[in-house]
């Protein structure tokens, strides 16, 4: 493969678009080998026709405010590819969207959805609206907004939107609710649905949970477990608080959490009581990160910084993409890190993932170890399709097979000769031979 070449006209097309051509060139550095070894890939133009999305729509959304003073913000749905199911991926609300970062992210996501096992294809979309501040009225005007343009484009075996950053539960309602009148018909056409309304349990907290599950099957290899390791969160959105719950249930300490201004370190760790705090700060849309160290008055607010220079034996980054750079690796590799295992869609910057691959860190990439969100989403749309729903435990079950599915094909995949398990290329592979040879089956289209 003429890497360096591809990656030269994919930024004369898609000039700027530095998340984008990031996420690409990471993925296709590690399929060097498999596509040498298999001709028949370049013969059908598999990595041209997969590095671009199949289509991209942009729109207006026009809202009105409490105070009845007009907005515009651009709406986004970037649909992939969806060679082994339907376009499959979450809606981010957030200022810093533009079409590099959801890119990035539906490409990304072809690649997981593939691991889960489940016949789902890769999309992304958003919009750069943002939702920090809005009130409950403000926000649903928005999503109906949003909804108006995005419903024609969208089906339970076309397209099924879910959440990401800014998307949560109370989002997703306001959408559907939308989809639903306009569509006269309730399907599962958006997943993270209210349990009342066809959702699934523990897809909340499945983001959260599966990234624990992987960190656990990765900490296995060596023979080790959470019990009493020191944990390093970022975030404390979607993913994070699943995470921080399953960490601490399995024994490990939660000892930070952070928000875009600054972290908290607590030495005590995280327990129940304090993760509801937390949620009930954030279910009312307020600042979470300093209130909790007036709270619990043994935690400090760091003001400024990534709670990476703390001593951890594990990170869990869940913030947002490159929010772990070369320094803070070095940093953690220095205090000990012994496991990093990505929750948020590539948190870690490449530089940083040289750092741990050079020390053999144990390191789950975002598309295999944050998988389980996904994935649970991808069991909401059976139990829909089969309206039926299952128990807490059912879903659990098969989430945990499937984290444990996804760390299997790593290992099989992505093991080198002395041993080391490289798991960004062993992700890459078993979720690319998939894909492309579905391609392959279904000619050129
Ligand atoms: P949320 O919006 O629920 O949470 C994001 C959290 O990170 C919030 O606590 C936010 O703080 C904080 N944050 C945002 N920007 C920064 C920053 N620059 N520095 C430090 N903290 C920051 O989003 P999600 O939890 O849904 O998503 C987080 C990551 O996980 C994203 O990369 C997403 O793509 C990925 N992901 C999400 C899945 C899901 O199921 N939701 C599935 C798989 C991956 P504040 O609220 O104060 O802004």
């Amino acid at each position: 493969m003429q890497l360096e070449k591809i990656m030269a006209d994919l930024e004369k097309k898609n000039p700027g678009e530095v998340e984008y051509l990031q996420a690409v060139h990471e993925v296709l550095e590690s399929l060097e080998d498999t596509v040498s070894e298999n001709p028949q890939f370049e013969e059908a133009g598999i990595i041209e026709r997969l590095i671009d999305p199949d289509r991209v729509l942009t729109f207006k959304v026009s809202w009105v405010d409490d105070n009845n003073k007009v907005h515009v913000n651009r709406g986004f749905r970037v649909q992939f590819n969806n060679a082994i199911g339907p376009y499959k991926g979450g809606l981010r609300f957030h200022p810093s969207v533009n079409l590099s970062i959801l890119k990035f992210l539906g490409f990304e996501q072809i690649f997981k959805n593939s691991l889960t096992t489940l016949p789902l294809g890769g999309g992304k979309g958003g919009s750069d609206f943002n939702p920090k501040g809005k009130s409950d009225n403000e926000i649903m005007r928005f999503c109906q907004a949003y909804m108006l343009e995005l419903w024609k484009l969208i089906g339970p075996d076309t397209d099924i939107p879910a959440g990401d950053i800014g998307v949560g539960g109370r989002e997703i309602g306001f959408l559907y609710g939308m989809y639903k009148k306009l569509a006269r018909e309730h399907v599962g056409t958006l997943t993270g649905k209210g349990v009342n309304w066809g959702g699934s349990l523990i897809r909340p907290e499945a983001t959260g949970f599966g990234v624990t599950y992987f960190a656990q099957e990765m900490l296995k290899t060596k023979g080790e477990t959470f019990e009493g390791k020191v944990v390093g969160l970022s975030g404390f959105g979607n993913v994070a608080w699943g995470a921080a719950q399953k960490v601490t249930e399995l024994g490990g300490k939660v000892v930070t959490i952070s928000g875009p201004d600054g972290y908290i370190y607590d030495p005590d760790g995280l327990d129940d009581e304090k993760i509801d705090f937390l949620l009930e700060l954030r279910a009312s849309n307020q600042d979470i990160v300093k209130p909790y160290s007036y709270e619990f008055t043994n935690a400090k607010f760091v003001e400024g910084k990534h709670p990476w220079e703390v001593k951890m034996d594990i990170a869990i980054p869940c913030a947002t993409q490159n929010e772990l750079n070369k320094e803070d690796a070095e940093t953690l590799v220095k205090n000990g890190v012994s496991c990093v295992s990505e929750g948020a869609n590539m948190p870690c910057t490449p530089e940083a993932i040289d750092v741990f691959m050079e020390n053999k860190i144990l390191y789950g990439p975002g598309k295999a170890a944050n998988a389980g969100g996904v994935a649970v989403s991808g069991l909401e749309m059976t139990q829909n399709s089969m309206k039926l729903g299952w128990s807490r435990e059912e879903v659990d079950a098969r989430l945990q097979q499937i984290m444990s599915d996804i760390h299997t094909a790593c290992v099989e995949n992505g093991t080198e000769e002395d041993g080391f398990v490289n798991y960004p290329k062993g992700a890459n592979v078993a979720g690319f031979l998939k894909v492309a040879n579905a391609m392959l089956d279904q000619g050129v289209v």
